[in-house]
């Protein structure tokens, strides 16, 4: 006796009136595995694809502890007060190992969870991380058909998840906090220069000169990068999520940057670009599900490693042997 679930007609219709549970239920089948349900999410993405595009979307990112989750709640709610309508996603492809994200806080995000302008989802499951930013990417254009017009994308300052953040964001924003003089330290030049916004955290208290200290030395590193694509030049600021200090300047400069690069044709280019990397990672990814998928790979592929372990095949060999099986039986698609 489970309830009858809505179409997709009527998810598409539920979100394009900012319905919050029509857009929950599509983010689950965004996020299921279950071909039927992928092919159900395929058919609500495409209904809402002409109403996604109109939003800013910004990518948020440090290490654990440097205050995401509080600096998102003040943000956040900060945006909401401006009339924004703001939502939050995260990609932490840790999770489904850790049996808990550690994105998307919610008992930090109090405020937040309560606003009715927001809507935050913690990051999707998944194996891979290109699956779980997959998910996170089709998420994006959920939450914007439903009328979200700022999106925060949440990731951990560690492994990849920067990367593949950063290709589906407009505005990549690193928090950091002052340390022992020693600001750049086992921090990765990549990182660094993904970074549109350096936001030295925690900025209060006693704290206060030692963030100022550290702002002055990004900005002179940053100054050491060549310019970037966009030509704009990445700022340093210092903020506190608790006191909401310097919460209106990451604002300002987020807006500066968005006309900047506006104007000079930069910003949908850059979208455009992400369109299509989107696409090849998507191919890239429903590929290699479908080969390891199909029911005669699943059965061959033990006894080929095995027969490799055992030199009893090159793995080239053995390669070919499994392709060519799918390749001549697994044409048909089973999953979009
Ligand atoms: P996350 O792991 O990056 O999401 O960090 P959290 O938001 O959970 O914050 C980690 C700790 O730092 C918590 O105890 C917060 O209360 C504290 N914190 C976060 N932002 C600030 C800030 O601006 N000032 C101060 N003093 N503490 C902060």
């Amino acid at each position: 006796n489970r309830k009858q679930q809505p179409s997709s007609t009527e998810l598409i219709g539920g979100i394009l009136h900012g319905n919050r549970t029509a857009l929950s239920r599509a983010i689950t089948l965004v996020e299921s595995t279950n071909p039927e349900h992928t092919a159900k999410a395929n058919e609500v993405i495409n209904g809402c694809l002409p109403h996604a595009n109109k939003s800013i979307r910004i990518g948020i990112t440090g290490v654990p502890g440097v205050g995401k989750s509080t600096f998102i709640e003040a943000f956040g709610s900060f945006l909401t007060r401006l009339g924004k309508k703001v939502a939050v996603l995260a990609v932490d492809p840790s999770s489904s190992l850790s049996h808990g994200s550690i994105l998307g806080d919610k008992t930090r995000m109090e405020e937040l969870v309560k606003d009715e302008n927001a809507f935050i989802r913690p990051s999707a499951s998944g194996d891979t991380l290109g699956g779980v930013a997959r998910k996170t990417r089709e998420s994006i254009i959920l939450c914007e058909a439903a009328g979200f017009d700022t999106i925060i994308i949440e990731t951990v300052g560690v492994g990849q998840s920067e990367t593949a953040v950063h290709s589906m964001v407009d505005f990549f924003l690193l928090l950091k906090i002052s340390g022992a003089g020693d600001e750049l330290q086992g921090i990765k030049r990549g990182i660094m220069e993904m970074a549109d916004a350096i936001v030295i955290n925690k900025a209060d208290g006693d704290n206060i000169k030692k963030a100022n200290q550290a702002k002055l030395e990004f900005n002179r590193a940053l100054h050491l990068f060549p310019p970037k694509k966009s030509n704009w030049q990445p700022k340093v600021t210092t903020c506190s999520a608790i006191t909401g200090e310097g919460i209106l300047e990451i604002w300002t400069t987020i807006l500066s940057y968005f006309e900047q690069t506006n104007e000079s044709g930069f910003f949908p280019e850059k979208r455009k670009e992400q369109n299509q990397f989107w696409m090849m990672e998507t191919i890239n990814e429903q590929l290699k599900l479908n080969f390891y998928n199909q029911p005669e790979i699943i059965s061959q592929l033990e006894q080929n490693k095995k027969a490799v372990q055992n030199d009893e095949i090159s793995p080239f060999a053995a390669a070919q042997r499994l392709l060519k099986l799918y390749f001549n039986k697994g044409t048909e698609v089973q999953s979009h």
